[in-house]
């Protein structure tokens, strides 16, 4: 493989804290080192935040609370919103590239879907903030009651690393068009853009101590849950992790909002668009190396078109280009980290024990270096199955026959994640039927990853608490005060 030196003059990042405005190293000098999964090469140091760093942001951002920020007229914010997404669009080559060096992911992808999305976050909420109202009502000749909307206050951002930009955009532009300041924990694995948008905010015309970022481990992120001056926390990661925080933000009563995980389920009817089921499920199973929250792992297929969707699904799968991510032919890149790569190979190994058939895939692919796995598919694993019911977070998806309605609903919703799911029938009556009963926070019928930002996001049982997007975004990052006027 050739290196990624070779084909783009971006150079990797250290990348500091940010702390009231400026890039700050930890005060005991403590770094760690960023690795490029692809060629498992040193990107760079990243600063290795503690209790400290994390009082000294949440401190700036206390601060800033008050004075200028706070008293910014909304037009006014919501122009320096827009003009952090104007930024980011303006630095998106040197954005993708940092992106795809830092998760392993194909460069088109990053440039396609992350840093674009990642820039409309804000163009997004930029004008949705100057059309948000509140509630009132006029009680007879009583009274009047109105509510006023106000920051939620400091609010911690904690991330993972397999949309690293996007998903910290989806939680600092609502974040910042609500009037919030914030610390930001990006993923230990993919810390490099997070660094630039710190400083893009700055440029934007974001006052200091608005944004703050400070870099490390799980215990960073934990001093940041568990901080009595901190009042919320967004986060997205794995349920364990959640759990986790909940435990630690219960003592200060925070509020939350969770994102979590998932093992999504594609159901497939004999009366679906085939041609646009196979080209749907490609994408919903190895994006982004299937490393994405809301892929469809566990495919359901109505028996009677089984062997045909096998037969050309797999046909497709093995066309698939695994490698270097800088190439733009490639359609699946390395796993972020030699840990997730581990993980995602203990699978493979657990499905061969569990009697799973592989049509394709099964192994690492033979790359020199880096953390690549071949798509794989599985099938003829019971539903007791660790890799039907455990997420497995990369490019493996089982594929099961059904007979009936009845049947594949029961198991689609004999999980305990509850995220998404995508249904595939041309009979409408059937899909509202299904949709209504599928125990998941989104539905996508005859498609897949379709967003409009006003619409609820977010995951049901164990895949979340709470939905992001819209007013659900809003009314997390604000508190609402009732008035009431005796008239
Ligand atoms: P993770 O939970 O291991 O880590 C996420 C973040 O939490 C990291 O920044 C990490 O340092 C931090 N962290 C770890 N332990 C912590 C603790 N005790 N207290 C505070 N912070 C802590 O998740 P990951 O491996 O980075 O990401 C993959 C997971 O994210 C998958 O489960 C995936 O489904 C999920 N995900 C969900 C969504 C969604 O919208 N539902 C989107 C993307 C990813």
């Amino acid at each position: 493989m050739q290196t990624t030196k070779m084909k783009q003059d971006v150079k990797p990042i250290d990348c500091s804290h940010y702390i009231n405005g400026n890039y700050v190293p930890s005060k005991n000098g403590q770094t760690f080192e960023n690795i490029n999964p692809a060629t498992e090469e040193v990107l760079g140091v990243v600063a290795q935040g503690g209790k400290q760093e994390v009082d000294q942001a949440v401190t700036a951002a206390r601060k800033a609370l008050k004075g200028e920020w706070g008293d910014m007229p909304i037009r006014q914010r919501s122009a320096i919103v827009r003009k952090i997404g104007d930024l980011i669009l303006e630095r998106k080559s040197e954005l993708a590239t940092l992106e795809t060096l830092d998760t392993g992911k194909p460069l088109w992808l990053s440039n396609k879907i992350d840093i674009e999305r990642a820039a409309y976050n804000f163009h997004f909420f930029a004008d949705y903030m100057t059309s948000v109202g509140t509630e009132s009502y006029q009680q007879d000749d009583i009274a009047i009651h109105y509510a006023v909307r106000r920051p939620t206050g400091v609010v911690g951002l904690i991330n993972p690393w397999n949309l690293p930009l996007l998903l910290m955009t989806w939680k600092l532009a609502p974040a910042l068009a609500a009037g919030n300041a914030v610390v930001m924990k990006p993923s230990e694995e993919t810390p490099m853009t997070a660094t630039i948008l710190a400083e893009i905010c700055t440029e934007a015309g974001v006052p200091d101590g608005v944004v703050n970022m400070v870099h490390g481990f799980g215990e960073t992120g934990a001093a940041i849950t568990s901080h009595e001056q901190v009042d919320a926390i967004a986060f997205t990661g794995e349920t364990i992790t959640g759990s986790a925080i909940m435990q630690s933000a219960a003592p200060t009563l925070k509020k939350l909002s969770f994102e979590l995980g998932g093992k999504n389920p594609n159901i497939i009817f004999a009366d679906a668009d085939l041609d646009d089921v196979i080209e749907t499920t490609m994408k919903s199973s190895f994006i982004n190396q299937g490393e994405v929250c809301l892929c469809g792992s566990r495919i359901y297929v109505e028996r009677s078109i089984y062997d045909q969707f096998l037969e050309r699904f797999v046909e497709k799968t093995k066309a698939l280009k695994v490698g270097d991510p800088f190439d733009e032919t490639t359609n699946v890149g390395a796993l972020v980290s030699k840990e997730h790569y581990q993980k995602v190979l203990s699978y493979l190994d657990i499905a061969k024990e569990e009697g799973g058939t592989f049509l394709t895939g099964g192994k690492a692919s033979d790359m020199e270096k880096g953390f690549f796995v071949e798509p794989t598919i599985i099938t003829d694993l019971g539903r007791e199955s660790r890799c039907v019911r455990e997420e497995i977070f990369g490019p493996v998806v089982t594929v099961v026959p059904f007979d009936t309605e009845e049947e594949v609903l029961e198991q689609v919703n004999d999980t305990h994640y509850g995220l998404s799911a995508s249904l595939w029938t041309s009979d409408i009556k059937r899909a509202t039927r299904l949709s209504a009963q599928i125990e998941a926070g989104m539905v996508w019928v005859n498609t897949w990853f379709l967003r409009d930002l006003r619409t609820p996001f977010g995951g049901m049982k164990h895949s979340g608490i709470g939905r992001e997007g819209g007013m659900h975004s809003f009314d997390f990052y604000s508190e609402l005060t009732n008035v009431t006027v005796k008239l």
